[in-house]
C-alpha cells in the first residue's frame, strides 16, 4: 500500500499553509487533477552538510537547502535566506509561492528558495563569506542562469550575492553574472534592485487606497518589521504623504502619532542597528503592533504572524503582505470576513523578483538600463497585475488573494497541459 503522504519530510506548518491555499484555489478554478497533484510538490529538493572553519578554528557544520518547486515555465527563480528557523518545509513552500509570484507578473520563471539554517547576527563577516561559498559549491550542480538562478532573501544581501557569482564563476572559468541577482551594480547587478520589493508594496498600497477611496487625506500606517522591506517601504509611503505611526523590529516597536520622521529613523537604523533607543516617539510592545488603529498594515518580518488568534484584532483596512505567508490560511478567512482588503504577497511583494528579472535580462544581454527605466517598467508590471487581481476578486466575488492564486496556477496549469507529462 502506498502511504497516503509520499512526501511527508516536507510536512511542516507552513508548507501545509501553501498546499491548502493551492488545494482551495483548484477546487475554486476546477483544476485539472493530474495538474494539481504535481503542482502540490516541489520537483526537485536538495538538503547538503556546509562546513566551514569559524573565525575560532573550530569546525562546524550548517545545513542548507535548495528546493525548486516548478520549471515549467523557465528557469527557477527564489532567494537563499541565512536564518535560524530555515527548514526543508518552509523553504519548499517559500518555492511555492515563488511559482505563483512569477506566473502572476508574468515572468519567465518557475519558483525555487533556498537557505542556511545558521543565526547569521551571530556571525563574523568572513564566516559569512566562507559560509555562502561553501553552500554555492554544494548547490553548484542545481543553478545557473538557465536552471535556477538565486537572490537575496532573509539576512542575505548584495555582498553574498557576489560572492555566489564569484564562487560559481570560478567553478565555470568565466564571469557569470546571470547566475544570481541582486549583485552590487559593479558585477552586473542593476539599479534599482534594492529598493524593488518596498517600492512595489508602497506602489499596491498606493493603488488599493485609490480603489478603496478610505474617508481619509492621511492614512495611517504600522509596518511590522524594518530589515530592506519594511523600511523601503515606509520610504515610499511616507514620501507619498502617509503617515507611518508604527514601525518594529527585532528589537522592540516605535510609534509616534504624529507620523515617523522615515529618513531620520533609517539614518539611525544605519548607525545604530535598530530602531531601539530612537530618541523622538515613544516605545511600545512590538507583539500588539497588529492591533493598532491604523488604516494600513503592513506585516514585512516574518510568516505565520497574523493567525486563527490574534486575526479578530486587527484595525486596519488594508493589510500588505510585504514578508511571504506573514497570514495563515485561517486568519485569511477571518480578515475577509471583517471585510479587510489583503493585498497578497505573490503580489504586493513581487517588485523584488520583477527586478530581479530586469537584472537577468541585462546580464544576458549585456546591455544595461538607467534606474528610470528600470522603475518605470516595474511600476508598468505591478500595475498590471494589480489592476488584473482586483478585477477578477470583483468580477467572481473572491477575495484577493484567491483571484492572484487563480491567475498565478492558471497560467503554470495551462503550460503544464500543454506541454504534457513526460514521459
Ligand atoms: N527573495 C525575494 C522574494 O521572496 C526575491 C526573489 C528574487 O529576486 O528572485 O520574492
Amino acid at each position: 500500500m502506498m502511504s497516503q503522504h509520499p512526501l511527508k519530510e516536507f510536512y511542516n506548518e507552513t508548507f501545509v499553509m501553501a498546499q491548502r491555499q493551492l488545494d482551495e484555489v483548484a477546487k475554486a478554478m476546477n483544476l485539472d487533477a493530474g495538474v494539481h497533484e504535481r503542482l502540490r510538490w516541489p520537483r526537485k529538493s536538495l538538503l547538503v552538510s556546509v562546513p566551514i572553519k569559524l573565525d575560532n578554528g573550530v569546525v562546524k557544520v550548517f545545513t542548507g537547502y535548495r528546493v525548486q518547486h516548478d520549471q515549467t515555465l523557465g528557469p527557477s527563480k527564489g532567494g537563499i535566506r541565512f536564518h535560524h528557523d530555515v527548514q526543508l518545509g518552509e523553504v519548499a513552500a517559500l518555492a511555492m509561492w515563488m511559482t505563483w509570484k512569477c506566473s502572476l507578473l508574468n515572468l519567465p520563471y518557475g519558483g525555487a528558495k533556498g537557505g542556511v539554517c545558521c543565526f547569521p547576527e551571530e556571525m563574523s563577516e568572513s564566516e559569512l563569506e566562507r559560509l555562502a561559498r561553501r553552500y554555492t559549491t554544494e548547490i553548484l550542480s542545481m543553478i545557473g542562469p538557465e536552471k535556477d538562478i538565486p537572490a537575496p532573501d532573509m539576512y542575505t544581501n548584495e555582498k553574498i550575492m557576489a560572492w555566489i557569482m564569484d564562487t560559481y564563476s570560478n567553478f565555470i572559468g568565466y564571469a557569470v553574472p546571470g547566475v544570481v541577482t541582486g549583485k552590487p551594480v559593479a558585477v552586473g547587478g542593476t539599479l534599482g534592485r534594492t529598493e524593488a520589493t518596498g517600492r512595489g508594496v508602497a506602489r499596491c498600497v498606493e493603488l488599493a487606497l485609490d480603489r478603496l477611496k478610505l474617508a481619509t487625506d492621511t492614512p495611517t500606517v504600522a509596518i511590522q518589521g524594518f530589515g530592506n522591506v519594511g523600511s523601503i517601504t515606509a520610504k515610499y509611503l511616507h514620501q507619498k504623504g502617509l503617515k507611518v505611526v508604527a514601525v518594529t523590529d527585532v528589537h522592540g516597536g516605535l510609534y509616534d502619532k504624529g507620523g515617523i520622521d522615515i529618513p531620520r529613523l533609517m539614518a539611525y537604523v544605519r548607525e545604530h542597528g535598530s530602531v531601539e533607543g530612537y530618541p523622538l516617539g515613544e516605545t511600545f510592545d512590538a507583539q500588539e503592533w497588529l492591533a493598532l488603529d491604523v488604516d494600513v498594515l503592513v506585516p514585512a518580518a516574518l510568516a505565520n504572524v497574523i493567525t486563527a488568534e490574534n486575526a479578530h484584532l486587527v484595525k486596519a483596512k488594508i493589510v500588505a503582505e510585504g514578508a511571504n505567508g506573514p497570514i495563515t490560511p485561517d486568519a485569511d478567512k477571518i480578515l475577509e470576513e471583517k471585510g479587510i482588503f489583503v493585498i497578497p504577497g505573490i503580489l504586493a511583494n513581487a517588485g523584488g523578483v520583477v527586478v530581479s528579472y530586469f537584472e537577468w535580462v541585462q546580464d544576458i544581454q549585456h546591455l544595461f538600463w538607467t534606474e528610470e527605466e528600470v522603475v518605470s517598467k516595474l511600476y508598468h508590471l505591478m500595475d498590471k497585475a494589480f489592476v488584473d487581481v482586483y478585477d477578477r476578486s470583483v468580477a467572481l466575488k473572491v477575495s484577493p488573494r484567491m483571484a492572484a492564486m487563480m491567475i498565478g496556477v492558471g497560467r503554470v496549469a495551462e503550460a503544464k497541459l500543454l506541454r504534457g507529462l513526460y514521459p
